[in-house]
């Protein structure tokens, strides 16, 4: 037994797996105190143990602890070989060789939770149910004090993904293509609100401008009308400047009589 001080046990570590695929129960304890040795997870877990070895239940029910029967022992669905992954065994109840898992990755290659979520349209509801989809948990090999990867079998994912939520692969594509079609739309959405921003505040400006130095050329008398010539009768035609950076990094333009500005943008 390993600690690895992160608070985790790695599968290969666990007695559980070891008791699976030996067949062996050394670690059942008799002993209804806790041995100064055992950690309190450790000493937690062997008493559940205990309790399933006891009832005949989980992995001590008759039939799968019967490795050695030649009948019922356990095969690799691919191959035939008795070599199977025992942790995938319980885990995913998938028997399965070693160089089977290497020689299919399109069915036995792990995905990660973000995985199945971004590429199954998985929710996490969906993902955290271990009867719906079972999942291996492995220590963050990173950041040990992360959350557990959950990893996930490709081919149930995808059973489960294509036959029994989206229906088919196809219609996990149609849904992919509307969700990304209505990203797309509340992008432009967005933007085309963000142009109107612009042009009201444009406005405005240009008002707020022209009254001010109308009301300073006529003494405030009547109000400025936007596109009024400044101070004057005639329709002002703005006579626009060179476009330039301004300190914000947009690029802006500027009228050289009245002064109004207005920014570019780059459609
Ligand atoms: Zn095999
Ligand atoms: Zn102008």
């Amino acid at each position: 037994m390993t600690d690895t001080k992160g608070g985790f046990l790695s599968v290969e570590d666990d007695p559980w797996n070891k008791s699976m695929s030996t067949g062996t129960s050394a670690n059942s304890s008799t002993a209804e105190q806790k041995p100064a040795h055992i950690s309190a997870t450790e000493w937690e877990r062997l008493q559940v143990r205990k309790k399933l070895e006891k009832n005949k239940a989980g992995p001590f029910e008759p039939g799968l602890s019967v490795l050695a029967d030649p009948t019922t022992r356990k095969r690799c669905r691919e191959c035939g070989s008795v070599e199977i992954d025992f942790v995938w065994e319980e885990v995913f109840r998938c028997a399965v060789c070693n160089p089977c898992k290497e020689k299919y990755p399109e069915k036995y290659s792990l995905l990660t939770k973000t995985e199945c979520k971004e590429d199954y349209l998985l929710t996490d509801p969906e993902l955290k149910d271990q009867e719906l989809l079972p999942h291996l948990s492995k220590p963050n090999p990173h950041k040990s004090h992360w959350h557990d990867m959950m990893l996930f079998l490709r081919y149930q994912v995808e059973d489960y993904a294509f036959n029994h939520k989206w229906g088919s692969a196809e219609a996990l594509d149609a849904e992919f293509e509307r969700r990304e079609a209505e990203k797309k739309r509340r992008k432009e959405a967005k933007f085309k609100e963000k142009l109107l921003d612009l042009k009201r505040k444009t406005r405005t400006e240009a008002f707020r401008r022209n009254n001010a130095m109308a009301g300073a050329g006529e003494g405030g008398s009547r109000p400025a009308k936007f596109g009024d010539a400044i101070g004057g009768r005639e329709r002002h035609v703005h006579e626009w400047g060179r476009a330039v950076e301004n300190e914000d990094g947009m690029t802006v333009k500027k009228c050289v009589s009245c002064g109004m500005e207005v920014e570019e943008l780059e459609l």
